[in-house]
């Protein structure tokens, strides 16, 4: 083995799970994150006013039926158990998502069984739509005009900034639709929130002799003769640009603070409506149920979406034909550099949850360890992106 060290770029949950691994093989490695603190977008602290758990990055919800991500994950921290049930303001009435018999029934007035409403939904859903290409067609397929227009028209064009025919039908792939009582928002078979955070998980996962972290360090300043990089940083950043920006949506969180307890008395509140500007409001104490009696007032954001500039915090990849054509590119320039992997979401500038981000850095970081000794260079690019 080289004297050199394993640099990985970034302290989210890509750049920590592969620093672990290969420290566990017996590499040096360092971390960097140009951010002041570790986690990534999944960072959470605790908020002295009022002792709330902040995902500072918008909520974040473990979900996953990866079973070996799971116990990877339960090994470094507490989780407690958390179901996310989302509840959908639209004009005067309050629903529940995801669309389930509730749901149906609560808009159409009726009482249907599990059986009449699917056989209600079905009536109304286009049948022609064969091989839905769109959100709007997967939509229109799978509920009917109704209830897309009701529940995603109006949040889908906030969210996205384009009109739901422009999208990708997997968008809309990822919300379950269901004809009983349950609402899950996810059909995931375990579900929780680390007892102490993303940001303490993930500070054990980093928690190695051979692994440093060092913050507030960009890895266009870093000085490292590395044996490998593993950029977890976006794409196209890495090329300085050269091809074009990749299209994001970046989020505003207006945050609201009040003295009720009961706060909005629920963690999430989708606004469907095209007329409300904010896409939903979130109540960050109710992410932490256990903790209910040892915090004080409601902590809340009021999240807007809008285009990513380029000062912006990059959230969601659009993912637009444009956009995919941009990337493939981008992927012909990575394929070109040696001693780089590209991983997570913005290195492969897909979206990720956190379960997937995990199970794809423990098989980079696995496959690279091989090449490693087999004296092969790892590949540039381990998941496919486009
Ligand atoms: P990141 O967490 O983005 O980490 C990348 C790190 O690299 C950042 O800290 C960044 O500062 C650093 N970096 C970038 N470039 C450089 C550079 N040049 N030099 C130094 N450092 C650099 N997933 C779920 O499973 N459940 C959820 O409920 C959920 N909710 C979400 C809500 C929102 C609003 C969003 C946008 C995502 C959500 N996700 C959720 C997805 C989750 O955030 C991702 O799976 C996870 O953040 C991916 O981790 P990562 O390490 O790939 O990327
Ligand atoms: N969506 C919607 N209305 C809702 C919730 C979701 O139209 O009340 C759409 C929206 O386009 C969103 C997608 O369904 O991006 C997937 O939902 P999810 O909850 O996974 O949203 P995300 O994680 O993208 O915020």
């Amino acid at each position: 083995m080289s004297g050199q060290r394993i640099v990985c770029v970034g302290a989210g949950f890509s750049g920590a799970v592969i620093a672990r691994k290969f420290a566990e093989a017996g590499y040096a490695v360092l971390v960097i994150d140009e951010r002041s603190h570790i986690a990534g977008n999944c960072h959470t602290e605790v908020d002295a006013a009022t002792n709330i758990m902040v995902h500072k990055y918008g909520p974040h919800i473990f979900h996953t039926d990866d079973k070996e991500v799971w116990d990877y994950v339960n090994g470094f921290t507490e989780f407690k158990p958390f179901v996310n049930r989302v509840k959908a303001v639209v004009g005067d009435s309050v629903y529940l998502l995801p669309i389930n018999l509730h749901t149906i029934n609560q808009l159409f007035g009726r009482q249907m069984s599990p059986a009449e409403a699917k056989a209600f939904v079905a009536e109304q859903s286009r049948q022609d739509i064969d091989d839905p290409q769109s959100f709007e067609d997967q939509a229109l397929k799978f509920v009917g005009e109704k209830i897309y227009k009701t529940f995603f028209h109006g949040y889908t064009r906030k969210q996205w900034g384009v009109e739901p025919q422009a999208l990708p039908a997997s968008i809309l792939k990822r919300l379950p639709v269901r004809f009983t009582y349950d609402d899950n928002y996810f059909n995931h078979m375990y579900q929780g929130i680390p007892a102490r955070g993303y940001t303490h998980l993930v500070q054990h996962i980093l928690d190695h002799p051979k692994i440093e972290t060092r913050l507030e360090t960009r890895f266009e300043s870093l000085d490292e003769d590395a044996r490998h990089v593993f950029y977890s940083g976006p794409i196209d950043r890495f090329f300085g640009y050269s091809l074009g920006r990749l299209a994001y949506r970046t989020l505003d969180f207006e945050e609201i603070r009040v003295e009720d307890d009961a706060g909005i008395g629920t963690a999430v509140l989708n606004y469907c409506d095209a007329e409300v500007p904010w896409t939903r409001i979130t109540d960050h104490k109710y992410f932490a149920p256990w903790s209910l009696d040892e915090t004080k007032g409601s902590l809340q954001f009021k999240e807007y979406s809008r285009a990513c500039e380029a000062q912006d915090i990059p959230y969601y990849p659009i993912r637009l034909v444009s956009d995919k054509a941009r990337l493939g590119e981008y992927a012909e320039l990575a394929k070109g550099v040696s001693g780089t992997t590209f991983v997570g979401r913005l290195g492969t500038y897909r979206y990720l949850d956190m379960d997937v981000t995990i199970r794809e850095a423990l098989d980079t970081a696995q496959a690279a360890l091989d090449a490693l000794g087999r004296g092969e260079v790892p590949k540039p690019l381990f998941a496919r992106i486009l």
